[in-house]
């Protein structure tokens, strides 16, 4: 039903679960004997989260975050908290799970907040990366998939609300923007 939408399939459900596996098993050498929090904002970052968890073979925790930019937001990146995280996060480990990095700002200002609090590391990994948009000099320490400058939905990601439920990134066909 969503499918009649789609232009384009940019990355298939077996290329995201591949390459969940091959994060997972990265992530769980580099965090060996630490405590892990996994921090995913919503609503995106759901269905990669889970995902990606199943690949982790850590007693990992997880909790989730609501953070929306200030309108005029510049490089400072200031974010409202439209809903907190309910675990205290010093001195442990966080490891930020995100749908996309665009311009970075989300990924800045967030990074700043949770080192502000005390976690004893800060590390990102995104399903998709958007270099060319970036407007800070930051990136995520694990990637799923660089993606070229279009907007992209699917697995998590929205156009107004709508596609996060596709098992696929996919590109909207253009009649959906009129
Ligand atoms: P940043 O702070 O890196 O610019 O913002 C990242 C956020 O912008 C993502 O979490 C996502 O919500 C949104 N975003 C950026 N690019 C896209 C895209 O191509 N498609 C969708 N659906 N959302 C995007």
């Amino acid at each position: 039903m969503l499918e009649k939408d789609i232009k384009k399939v940019l990355i298939s459900q077996e290329e995201i679960v591949k390459r969940s596996a091959e994060l997972g098993r990265q992530i769980t050498q580099d965090y060996e004997g630490k405590q892990v929090l996994a921090v995913a904002l919503l609503r995106g970052a759901v269905p990669f989260l889970a995902e990606l968890i199943k690949h982790i073979d850590l007693d990992i925790q997880y909790d989730f975050m609501d953070v929306t930019s200030y309108s005029g937001t510049d490089s400072t990146g200031e974010i409202k908290i439209l809903k907190d995280l309910d675990t205290p996060i010093r001195g442990l480990d966080v490891l930020l799970v995100e749908d996309i990095v665009d311009t970075g700002r989300t990924l800045q200002a967030v990074r700043k907040l949770l080192l502000d609090r005390g976690a004893a590391s800060f590390r990102m990994v995104a399903l998709l990366d958007k270099p060319e948009r970036r407007a800070v000099d930051i990136q995520a320490d694990y990637v799923g998939f660089t993606v070229p400058d279009e907007f992209v939905v699917g697995f998590g990601l929205d156009f107004n609300q709508h596609f996060r439920s596709l098992p696929y990134i996919g590109v909207l066909k253009d009649e959906c923007y009129k």
